[in-house]
């Protein structure tokens, strides 16, 4: 099921009379998810993602704009007509039931044509339990699963009523590393075996890019970019997912375009022929470095890290954003710990600029 977002705005009326702020939690959002996908929503707190998501299930009403399920004009449509499973970060199984029992629920309450037989309610949750691979715990309560579990539950009960989209909003927060990490994998299969068109909100960049077929990155209520993760990571469109992306993240420098050159410092560190002289931010990825020693950017040595395959470089430079620059080197490269200034070429397709006033990419001409 293709959903369109079509200008969908969502304002919340101030709660305080005095300032009479109201709050823009998401403006003029269009996108056609298409179906079948996994989409990542993404962003720090407070950029509007469980408020999209919110809009797309029908448990807020946008203040304008259209929601389209395939042909169907769902905007005013109430949550349960819009044939959508919805798991929260708070899995709120019912204590008091079975693992079978919680899956089941939904289809007791289906009503007229929809209503199903007992065998067929059990059919379903039997098939839903499978999926998710609790087929073994249907008499347990609650209480007597994992966090990881319990949001397996959570999931199918989700699926049961074999819902047209699946609606996830941070549903891995309450699981330790270990399970996180199980479970972004079991929800991504899950989406490959049943096709169900899926939104995921996450805060966490390095899971939205882990399962998605496309990220969605909001800042403040609005659409910064859309796109497969790895083209967002290799091409943003600015310095906010430049920075919201990758870990480690993203080294950032205050430099200058002087005369076809990039400048950090006094170091002419890149040729960006054809762009005008100007104030800039130089976002240089942490793979995007390499140890040479004629190379043209020059920073003081802190330490060597060993990550096994990799070494990461730590350095300082007074033009750098951040107190450590950090750079992944392969260990066929050798670094003396001793030394006190390291040099770097820079990988160019590693190197972003930004406009220092409006942090928007500026892009070198081919
Ligand atoms: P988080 O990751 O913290 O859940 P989020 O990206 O999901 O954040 P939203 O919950 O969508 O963000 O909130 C977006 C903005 O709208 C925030 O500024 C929030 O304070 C505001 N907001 C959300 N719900 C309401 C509401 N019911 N009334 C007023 N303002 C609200």
């Amino acid at each position: 099921m293709k959903i369109s977002l079509q200008h969908v705005t969502k304002i919340f009326p101030s709660r305080n009379k005095k300032s009479g702020e109201e709050v823009i939690a998401v403006n003029d959002f269009n996108f056609d998810i298409p179906d079948g996908k996994l989409i990542g929503l993404l962003g720090p707190s407070g950029c509007g993602k469980s408020t999209t998501l919110y809009m797309i299930c029908g448990l807020q009403k946008p203040t304008g704009g259209k929601i389209f399920f395939g042909e169907d004009d769902v905007t005013d449509l109430a949550p349960e007509n819009r044939g959508v499973g919805l798991v929260f970060q708070n899995y709120a199984l019912y204590p008091h039931m079975t693992v079978k029992q919680n899956i089941m629920f939904p289809l007791e309450n289906l009503k007229g044509a929809d209503k199903l037989s007992k065998d067929q309610m059990m059919e379903r949750t039997l098939e839903a339990a499978r999926l998710v691979q609790i087929d073994n715990l249907l008499d347990r309560k609650p209480s007597e699963l994992s966090g990881g579990q319990q949001q397996r539950v959570a999931i199918a009960r989700a699926l049961v009523k074999m819902p047209r989209v699946l609606l996830l909003d941070e549903p891995l927060s309450n699981l330790d590393a270990r399970l996180r990490l199980q479970t972004r994998e079991e929800i991504r299969r899950i989406q490959r075996e049943t096709k169900i068109t899926t939104v995921f909100v996450t805060h966490d960049q390095e899971e939205a890019m882990s399962i998605s077929d496309m990220i969605v990155v909001m800042k403040l209520g609005v659409v910064q970019q859309i796109g497969k993760p790895q083209d967002v990571y290799d091409d943003p469109v600015n310095l906010f997912v430049a920075k919201f992306l990758g870990t480690p993240p993203i080294n950032v420098f205050v430099g200058k375009i002087a005369g076809g050159k990039v400048y950090i410092g006094d170091d002419a560190v890149l040729d960006a022929p054809g762009v005008a002289d100007q104030e800039i931010y130089v976002g240089i990825r942490p793979e995007g470095f390499v140890l040479d020693p004629n190379g043209a950017f020059h920073s003081k040595l802190s330490s060597v890290e060993v990550m096994g395959r990799d070494i990461s470089v730590v350095s300082t430079n007074p033009a750098a954003q951040t107190p450590l620059i950090r750079s992944i080197i392969n260990t066929d490269s050798k670094v003396d710990p001793a030394s006190e200034t390291v040099s770097f070429t820079l990988k160019p397709s590693k190197v972003f600029l930004f406009n220092k006033e409006t942090e928007e990419r500026i892009r070198i001409p081919e």
